[in-house]
């Protein structure tokens, strides 16, 4: 990636600028950085680029600068090879011109409604992006005028020629004004795309962007191909399966970075977003915790993560492909420091496996399917981890403590020793500790745990609403975002359904459609915020009956349903048992 150039110098327009910095972009990428200088200077380019490498701004952007609102004639032509490609371009010339008052883009393709184009173009836009069969109809019929054009862009050439297209793109150039501009962009150079960029382009700018040809021996990187929709559930499985210290990982956007930390937090995982417009102070703090352990996962785009070297990361995951190879290569260099090995898997869209290809080519690797670890093996592996646990427990620590409980849980128990132990990792599962060795006394003498009718009224049930109790509370750091995160994502359910949510210092009310599936609730009962179990239940409101204590009182105010003692919850949350 270039690595000082900011969007600010490149000569932008103050409303195109403040688009892109909703958009929580934070620095051109290289093609944009090279390619927006000259288009803005009027000249043309020939640009080496493939999908991914943020192209699509690198022309937007300075068309944008040179369209002319006030006029209702076409100023822009963008010509590429699917539909698809031609509404995406379409939205991001609206993304990027949402300042813009009166600007008007138009996907023109086939298949789509004649009428409707008419009208469209009748209205007046001043950008067209449309495949070349349907631009040459419009062309043929008179109801395409090109007379103002100021650019036009041919986006994916070479797919537009693997498509047979070349021809009609060549009679669309023919009708193009004599003084224009043209920017050409192709992933390869076929001969034939050389030819029409020498016929059709005045002394061309051309851009490539170079790749590195460093290899990390030490990490083993992984790709998985697949659907922008399954990405988010596939980063949870790979965090869930993959044993590493602590990840990093990487998204375009300042935005991603904060929706994948609200999505990770609901789900339990002790992480944090690192941006590049954060605070120093705020991203040594973040940076520090994740050196110490405290932190687990870091969510960071490229600009944020320049020069991160802390040695516990062993899992980079690439959520989003970088740009260009340059930005690979020191994305999965934050993982194997210090002679370690580290782990990189790679998500890629089909759409971006041209990019994929170029960091294979330019690494001279191969990268392996990714392979997500089944259930069977994670068991088998955190099974071995607690065997060498438990043997380093045997060798060297102090047991008396704990011998004493465990003498009296056997002859309380009417049961076997092997069943006692069963049912004891059983009750750890959550990573909580049995003793706490190292926590001063009054850490422990916290306030009760109060029922709601102590506290601040409540609400009657709405109707076609039952009440459920969560076991995670505001003193465990819960907030209703992250309720209504959790249980949206895991009961699959919109967040408009779930009701009322009240938090209290140790549980939560939350009220949710009657009627919900049994299978619905047994997602939820283990559904984390957190890091701790929702172990949802059905509230009741009334005083919840308790044993007989000895001194004769009731005692109805245990913590929760396992009767966990109340030190327990002083604990942070952690992700997994160690
Ligand atoms: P493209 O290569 O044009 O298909 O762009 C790929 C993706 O990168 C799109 O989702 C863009 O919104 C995003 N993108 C483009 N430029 C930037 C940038 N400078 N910073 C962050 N994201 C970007």
């Amino acid at each position: 990636m270039s690595d000082t150039i900011q969007f600010s110098e490149l000569g932008l327009p103050a409303d195109v600028l403040t688009s892109i910095t909703e958009l929580g972009y934070e620095q051109p990428s290289p093609i944009q950085a090279r390619a927006i200088p000259m288009l803005l200077e009027g000249r043309d380019i020939l640009g080496q680029a493939q999908t991914g490498t943020g192209k699509t701004a690198a022309f937007a952007l300075p068309n944008l600068a040179q369209v002319d609102t006030r006029s209702k004639s076409i100023q822009v032509l963008v010509l590429t090879p699917t539909r698809e490609l031609a509404v995406q371009v379409a939205e991001a010339y609206q993304r990027y011109a949402r300042h813009l008052k009166g600007f008007r883009v138009l996907p023109i393709y086939g298949g789509q409604s004649m009428q409707l184009q008419l009208r469209e173009l009748k209205r007046g836009v001043h950008v067209v992006v449309g495949t070349p069969g349907r631009i040459i109809d419009h062309l043929g019929r008179g109801t395409l005028k090109l007379g103002e054009l100021k650019t036009a862009v041919l986006d994916e050439a070479d797919e537009m020629l693997n498509m047979g297209f070349l021809d009609d793109v060549e009679k669309i150039l023919s009708h193009l004004p004599e003084k224009r501009q043209i920017a050409l962009f192709s992933a390869t150079m076929p001969q034939q795309i050389e030819r029409v960029a020498k016929t059709y382009l005045k002394n061309p700018e051309h851009i490539e962007i170079a790749g590195s040809k460093k290899r990390n021996e030490n990490i083993e990187q992984s790709l998985w191909v697949l659907k922008n929709e399954r990405k988010r559930e596939a980063l949870v499985q790979v965090l869930e399966a993959e044993e590493y210290d602590a990840s990093i990982i990487f998204v375009r956007t300042r935005l991603a970075a904060e929706e994948l930390t609200i999505h990770l937090n609901a789900r339990g995982y002790r992480c944090s977003a690192l941006q590049g417009d954060m605070a120093q102070k705020q991203r040594e703090t973040a940076i520090n915790a994740l050196r110490k352990g405290s932190l687990d996962v870091l969510i960071a785009t490229d600009v944020a993560a320049r020069g991160l070297d802390v040695e516990r990361i062993s899992l980079v995951i690439n959520y989003d492909i970088p740009y260009d190879v340059e930005a690979y290569v020191h994305r999965i260099g934050r993982t194997g420091r210090a002679g370690r090995q580290g782990k990189a898997v790679l998500f890629a869209t089909p759409r971006e496996r041209r990019m994929q290809q170029a960091i294979e080519r330019h690494l001279s690797v191969k990268l392996t399917k990714y392979d997500l670890p089944t259930r069977d093996e994670v068991e088998q592996r955190r099974i071995a981890e607690l065997i060498t646990d438990v043997k380093k427990e045997l060798e060297s620590k102090d047991l008396e403590r704990y011998k004493k409980i465990a003498e009296s849980l056997l002859e309380e128990m009417d049961v076997s020793g092997e069943e006692v132990l069963a049912a004891v990792l059983r009750s750890q599962r959550d990573g909580r500790p049995l003793l706490f060795d190292a926590m001063p006394t009054e850490q422990f003498e916290q306030r009760e745990p109060r029922e709601p009718r102590d506290s601040k009224p409540i609400q009657a049930v709405p109707e076609g609403y039952k009440r459920f109790r969560l076991n995670v509370g505001k003193s465990h750091g819960a907030q209703p975002k992250n309720i209504v995160g959790a249980i949206a994502n895991e009961a699959n359910m919109d967040a408009n359904h779930i009701g009322r949510i009240d938090l209290f210092d140790y549980y939560t009310l939350v009220d949710l459609p009657d009627g919900m599936p049994k299978e619905v609730e047994a997602i939820l009962k283990k559904a984390r915020v957190a890091g701790r179990m929702l172990e949802l239940r059905v509230w009741e409101d009334r005083p919840r009956s308790g044993k007989p204590r000895r001194d004769g009182k009731r005692d109805g105010r245990r913590s929760d349903s396992k009767g966990r003692g109340r030190g327990n919850d002083q604990r942070p949350p952690r992700r997994k048992s160690q």
